[in-house]
């Protein structure tokens, strides 16, 4: 059945700058479709500086709710009601659900993250895992897995300038969730051995292993990859990076940045809806795309 445009159709979309490549319109469009709900998902170019009235425009024209992309998931905050708890301990958010003219900000990512791991069967929570990087995603994944009673969580990065930050910052995530979490330099090898050995699960969240850096990993080398572990890379273009395909060589679960990414967007279709996305149909059409 084709979407019919109607005088009762609801209007939700996507902020960021660029918004033109995201798969959400056809994600969500569909999803709307296929659960019989008269509505629609567009994406908009929004400039930082027009991002305030943009959102005065979600109450205004009574839209069902917006996702933030880049730059704006941590602008958004200041022209929202209130906050998730994911959203409010991450300091991002991903998605506003207009509730009656009340703007409430959530972060689906992690959600998405810990649902893609079922895909697979592995289950985290009150184990040990690692973590390579600690940008955007990387603090999703972290938040929503200690949210989720993750018990320790080892985390690595480069010794940049933001390195103090990200130490404060996980600091505070340990604090009001109380899951163990430890920040090491990701040039300390040693460190990284033993975490891994340590835990059940690997997860990128760098970009390395993206184009044109696809020959790369995030560790240094494949014996790193012990045989307790599964790998899950937050990469889905290339699908199957070389991290991914050293572990399946390995004979370990692994899965791509494919999962967390239908089941962000599920989780946000299921805050503005009330209903469960029909993910079956929607993955081969992400696949595809
Ligand atoms: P981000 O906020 O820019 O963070 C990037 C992280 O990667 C930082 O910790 C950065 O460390 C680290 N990094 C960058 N280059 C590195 C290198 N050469 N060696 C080691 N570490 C490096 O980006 P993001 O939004 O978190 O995205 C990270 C990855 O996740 C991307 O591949 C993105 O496509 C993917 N992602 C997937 C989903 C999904 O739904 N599957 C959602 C969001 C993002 P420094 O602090 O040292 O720069």
């Amino acid at each position: 059945m084709e979407n019919q445009i109607t005088g009762h159709t609801q209007l939700a979309g996507l902020y960021a700058k660029p918004a033109r490549h995201s798969i959400s319109p056809l994600m969500h469009t569909t999803a709307f479709r296929e659960t019989g709900i008269d509505a629609v998902y567009l994406s908009f170019d929004v400039e930082p500086e027009d991002l305030g009235n943009s959102m005065a425009a979600v109450k205004t024209l009574g839209m069902m709710g917006v996702n933030l992309s880049m730059p704006h998931k941590m602008a958004v905050i200041e022209f929202l009601d209130e906050l998730s708890p994911a959203a409010e301990l991450i300091g991002a958010v991903n998605t506003v659900v207009n509730d009656k003219g009340r703007l409430i900000g959530h972060n689906t990512d992690g959600v998405g993250f810990m649902q893609a791991l079922k895909d697979i069967a592995v289950e985290p929570v009150g184990q040990e895992m690692t973590v390579i990087g600690a940008g955007g995603a990387a603090t999703a994944i972290i938040s929503q897995a200690a949210l989720d009673g993750v018990k320790q969580i080892n985390v690595f990065n480069r010794k940049d300038e933001f390195y103090e930050k990200i130490a404060a910052k996980l600091a505070d995530i340990a604090a009001k969730t109380g899951c163990q979490i430890n920040l090491q330099d990701l040039a300390n090898e040693s460190a990284l051995t033993t975490a891994l050995q340590e835990s059940m699960l690997l997860v990128n969240a760098t970009g390395v292993g993206m184009k044109p850096n696809d020959d790369l990993m995030p560790i240094p080398s494949a014996e790193l990859l012990t045989e307790n572990l599964a790998v899950f890379d937050a990469i889905y273009n290339p699908r199957h990076t070389r991290l991914l395909q050293e572990a399946a060589a390995k004979g370990l679960k692994t899965s791509n940045g494919l999962g967390m990414l239908i089941h962000q967007g599920a989780e946000a279709f299921r805050l503005w809806t009330g209903q469960e996305m029909p993910v079956a149909v929607i993955r081969p059409l992400v696949e595809k795309a």
